[in-house]
């Protein structure tokens, strides 16, 4: 999994960060623009924000992330959901928006979510339906070496096994726990090469595999994990494919998830700030080499971690 960056290309993609960065703030004023038609409205929106509910950068794609205004910011919090799960939703300036998880499986084309406004003119507390698009992206393919076969051809006295940690994981990525202090802006859990990006489509020694559902960091083992943002330690374990694993709530849905690692530090209950170090890092389940992956979930989705760095509060 050899992704070797030089100094050119980390300039590049921080150059494209700020691109990514300064077309998600412009898509989400012209969206807000398109709500509610005033140009005050969106400057208030923009300044609006506090360092607890500070928002993902938007990307519309498979993957991604959607800010979509649901409600006027006069009535009160709506409850949203996607799929049965429910969707984080702030209020920004004069609307309520909902922060929408996208699945790396979502098709291109109009998706929607669920909104149940209670007070609203006309509403009468009834469910609606509020549409946005979302466009194609294409991630690379990445290929994978690995020793050990029965990472990628498991043996089947161990198939009971990765199915119920599969059932247990569904459950712990999809818990719900309402919060006042939700920030998106995260810190790098650990700091080194991206060695492995979120979305591409895997092949593991020549066999296709589900695509990367989040971001490889080069990191040697015992390297401290340190939590992207504040929150509280929801799951930790020790799985077939992801090893040491633990999982942080960062509340309303946000959930990171740090696999591979040699050592839990923070143990399930405890309640972390961003930066501090909750775990080392390592080369347990499926790896081929030390390293951190991090996925982060957003109403049960896995979404492009990236989207959560280097956001200015
Ligand atoms: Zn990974």
């Amino acid at each position: 999994m050899a992704f070797n960056r030089t100094d050119k290309t980390r300039l590049r993609v921080a150059q494209s960060r700020f691109a990514a960065c300064k077309l998600g703030l412009l898509s989400f004023v012209v969206a807000v623009v398109a709500t509610c038609a005033t140009l005050s409205f969106a400057a208030s929106a923009a300044s609006a924000a506090s360092a607890a509910d500070v928002l993902p950068r938007e990307s519309r794609v498979p993957g991604g992330v959607a800010l979509v205004a649901v409600a006027p910011a006069n009535e009160a919090k709506p409850a949203v959901t996607r799929d049965g799960a429910n969707v984080w939703t702030v209020k920004r300036g004069a609307s309520w928006v909902a922060v929408v998880g996208l699945p790396l499986s979502t098709a291109p084309g109009e998706h929607s979510v669920s909104v149940s406004r209670s007070g609203g003119t006309g509403t009468n507390g009834a469910t609606q339906s509020v549409s946005f698009t979302v466009q194609n992206k294409r991630y690379p393919v990445q290929h994978v070496t690995l020793k050990d076969n029965a990472m990628v051809e498991p043996p089947p006295e161990v198939i009971a096994r990765i199915e119920s940690e599969s059932v247990h994981i569904k459950t712990v990525r999809s818990q719900w726990r309402e919060s006042d202090a939700t920030s998106a802006a995260f810190g790098l859990p650990a700091v080194g090469r991206l060695s492995g990006r979120f979305g591409g489509s895997r092949v593991l020694n020549g066999k296709p595999r589900a695509p990367h559902a989040g971001l490889d960091v080069a990191v040697g083992t015992g390297t401290p994990v340190l939590a992207p943002s504040d929150g509280v330690v929801l799951d930790v374990g020790d799985y077939y494919f992801c090893g040491k694993t633990m999982f942080i709530d960062h509340g309303n849905g946000l959930i990171s998830l740090f696999c591979h690692l040699s050592e839990h530090t923070a143990k399930v209950g405890d309640s972390v700030h961003k930066g501090q170090a909750v775990a080392r890092s390592g080369a347990t389940g499926r790896a081929s080499g030390p390293h951190l992956h991090w996925s982060v979930y957003l109403n049960g989705v896995s979404v492009e971690p990236e989207l959560f760095v280097n956001i200015k509060k």
